[in-house]
């Protein structure tokens, strides 16, 4: 029986959201009803017992767990419905790269470090997911995991990129470091190999270090919204 771990962040008005993604996500009220009010609303029409309720959430592309598509960086990338199903769920490994602190570098060393610790290769089609930790800051403190997050150096994203990884997921809000507004990492997995080759990037996961086992089943399929540069997705690991 495998086990499911989720991976994902519960969406909410609160959660911590970077300022680019504008006053998201909205859980605009008015459009809610209570199963009280809906009650009677069907009595209304003279329907008795039945109450049916539903909201309307109003989120940006990239905010709380969310995958990247190449667009995002490239203009003739993939957009996230060109994607396919396959592109965002199979074979994955978790490295565990805690020891790198606020506005740490992950490159090569520590990524082969981190493997070999693991005892997994990274091969080529695997999703490599890196625990760092930094979801643990929260929900006390938004700022330190927005503002101070740890990411891929250049030379890291190369020797994921080279390995012909299928997507690298990082439990911070943004692959790169911390007010590197070059974006490193995001240059070389989206845009370097455009559009034929990239490496789709999964960002604010959670529990990374949860998972039983460092080799899983990796799950991140996106909603498939027309255009659109990114989407939120239920972000799980399978665990046989
Ligand atoms: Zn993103």
């Amino acid at each position: 029986m495998s086990e499911l771990v989720d991976l994902t962040a519960t969406i909410t008005e609160e959660m911590a959201n970077h300022p680019n993604h504008g006053r998201s996500p909205l859980f605009l009220s008015g459009t809610r009803m209570n199963h009280d009010q809906a009650e009677d609303s069907w009595r209304g029409k003279g329907v008795e017992d039945l109450s049916l309720v539903n909201g309307f959430v109003y989120i940006a592309e990239h905010n709380g767990t969310h995958i990247d598509a190449p667009y995002h960086l490239h203009p003739d990338g993939k957009t996230i419905e060109e994607l396919a199903l396959s592109e965002c769920h199979g074979p994955a490994v978790w490295l565990d790269v805690s020891d790198v602190g606020p506005y740490g570098e992950i490159g090569p060393d520590e990524l082969a470090a981190a493997a070999t610790e693991a005892g997994v290769t990274v091969e080529s089609g695997d999703a490599v997911l890196l625990a760092t930790g930094w979801d643990e800051h929260l929900p006390a403190d938004r700022e330190t995991y927005l503002g101070e997050h740890p990411g891929l150096s250049a030379a890291g994203a190369e020797w994921l990129f080279e390995r012909e990884v299928s997507v690298v997921g990082i439990d911070c809000g943004n692959v790169d470091v911390a007010g590197d507004v070059s974006m490193p990492a995001h240059r070389v997995l989206l845009r370097e190999g455009a559009p034929e080759e990239y490496t789709l990037i999964v960002e604010n996961l959670r529990n990374v270090a949860a998972i039983p086992d460092h080799r899983f089943t990796f799950s991140a399929a996106p909603l498939p919204l027309s255009g659109a540069t990114a989407s939120p997705i239920r972000a799980f690991a399978i665990v046989d």
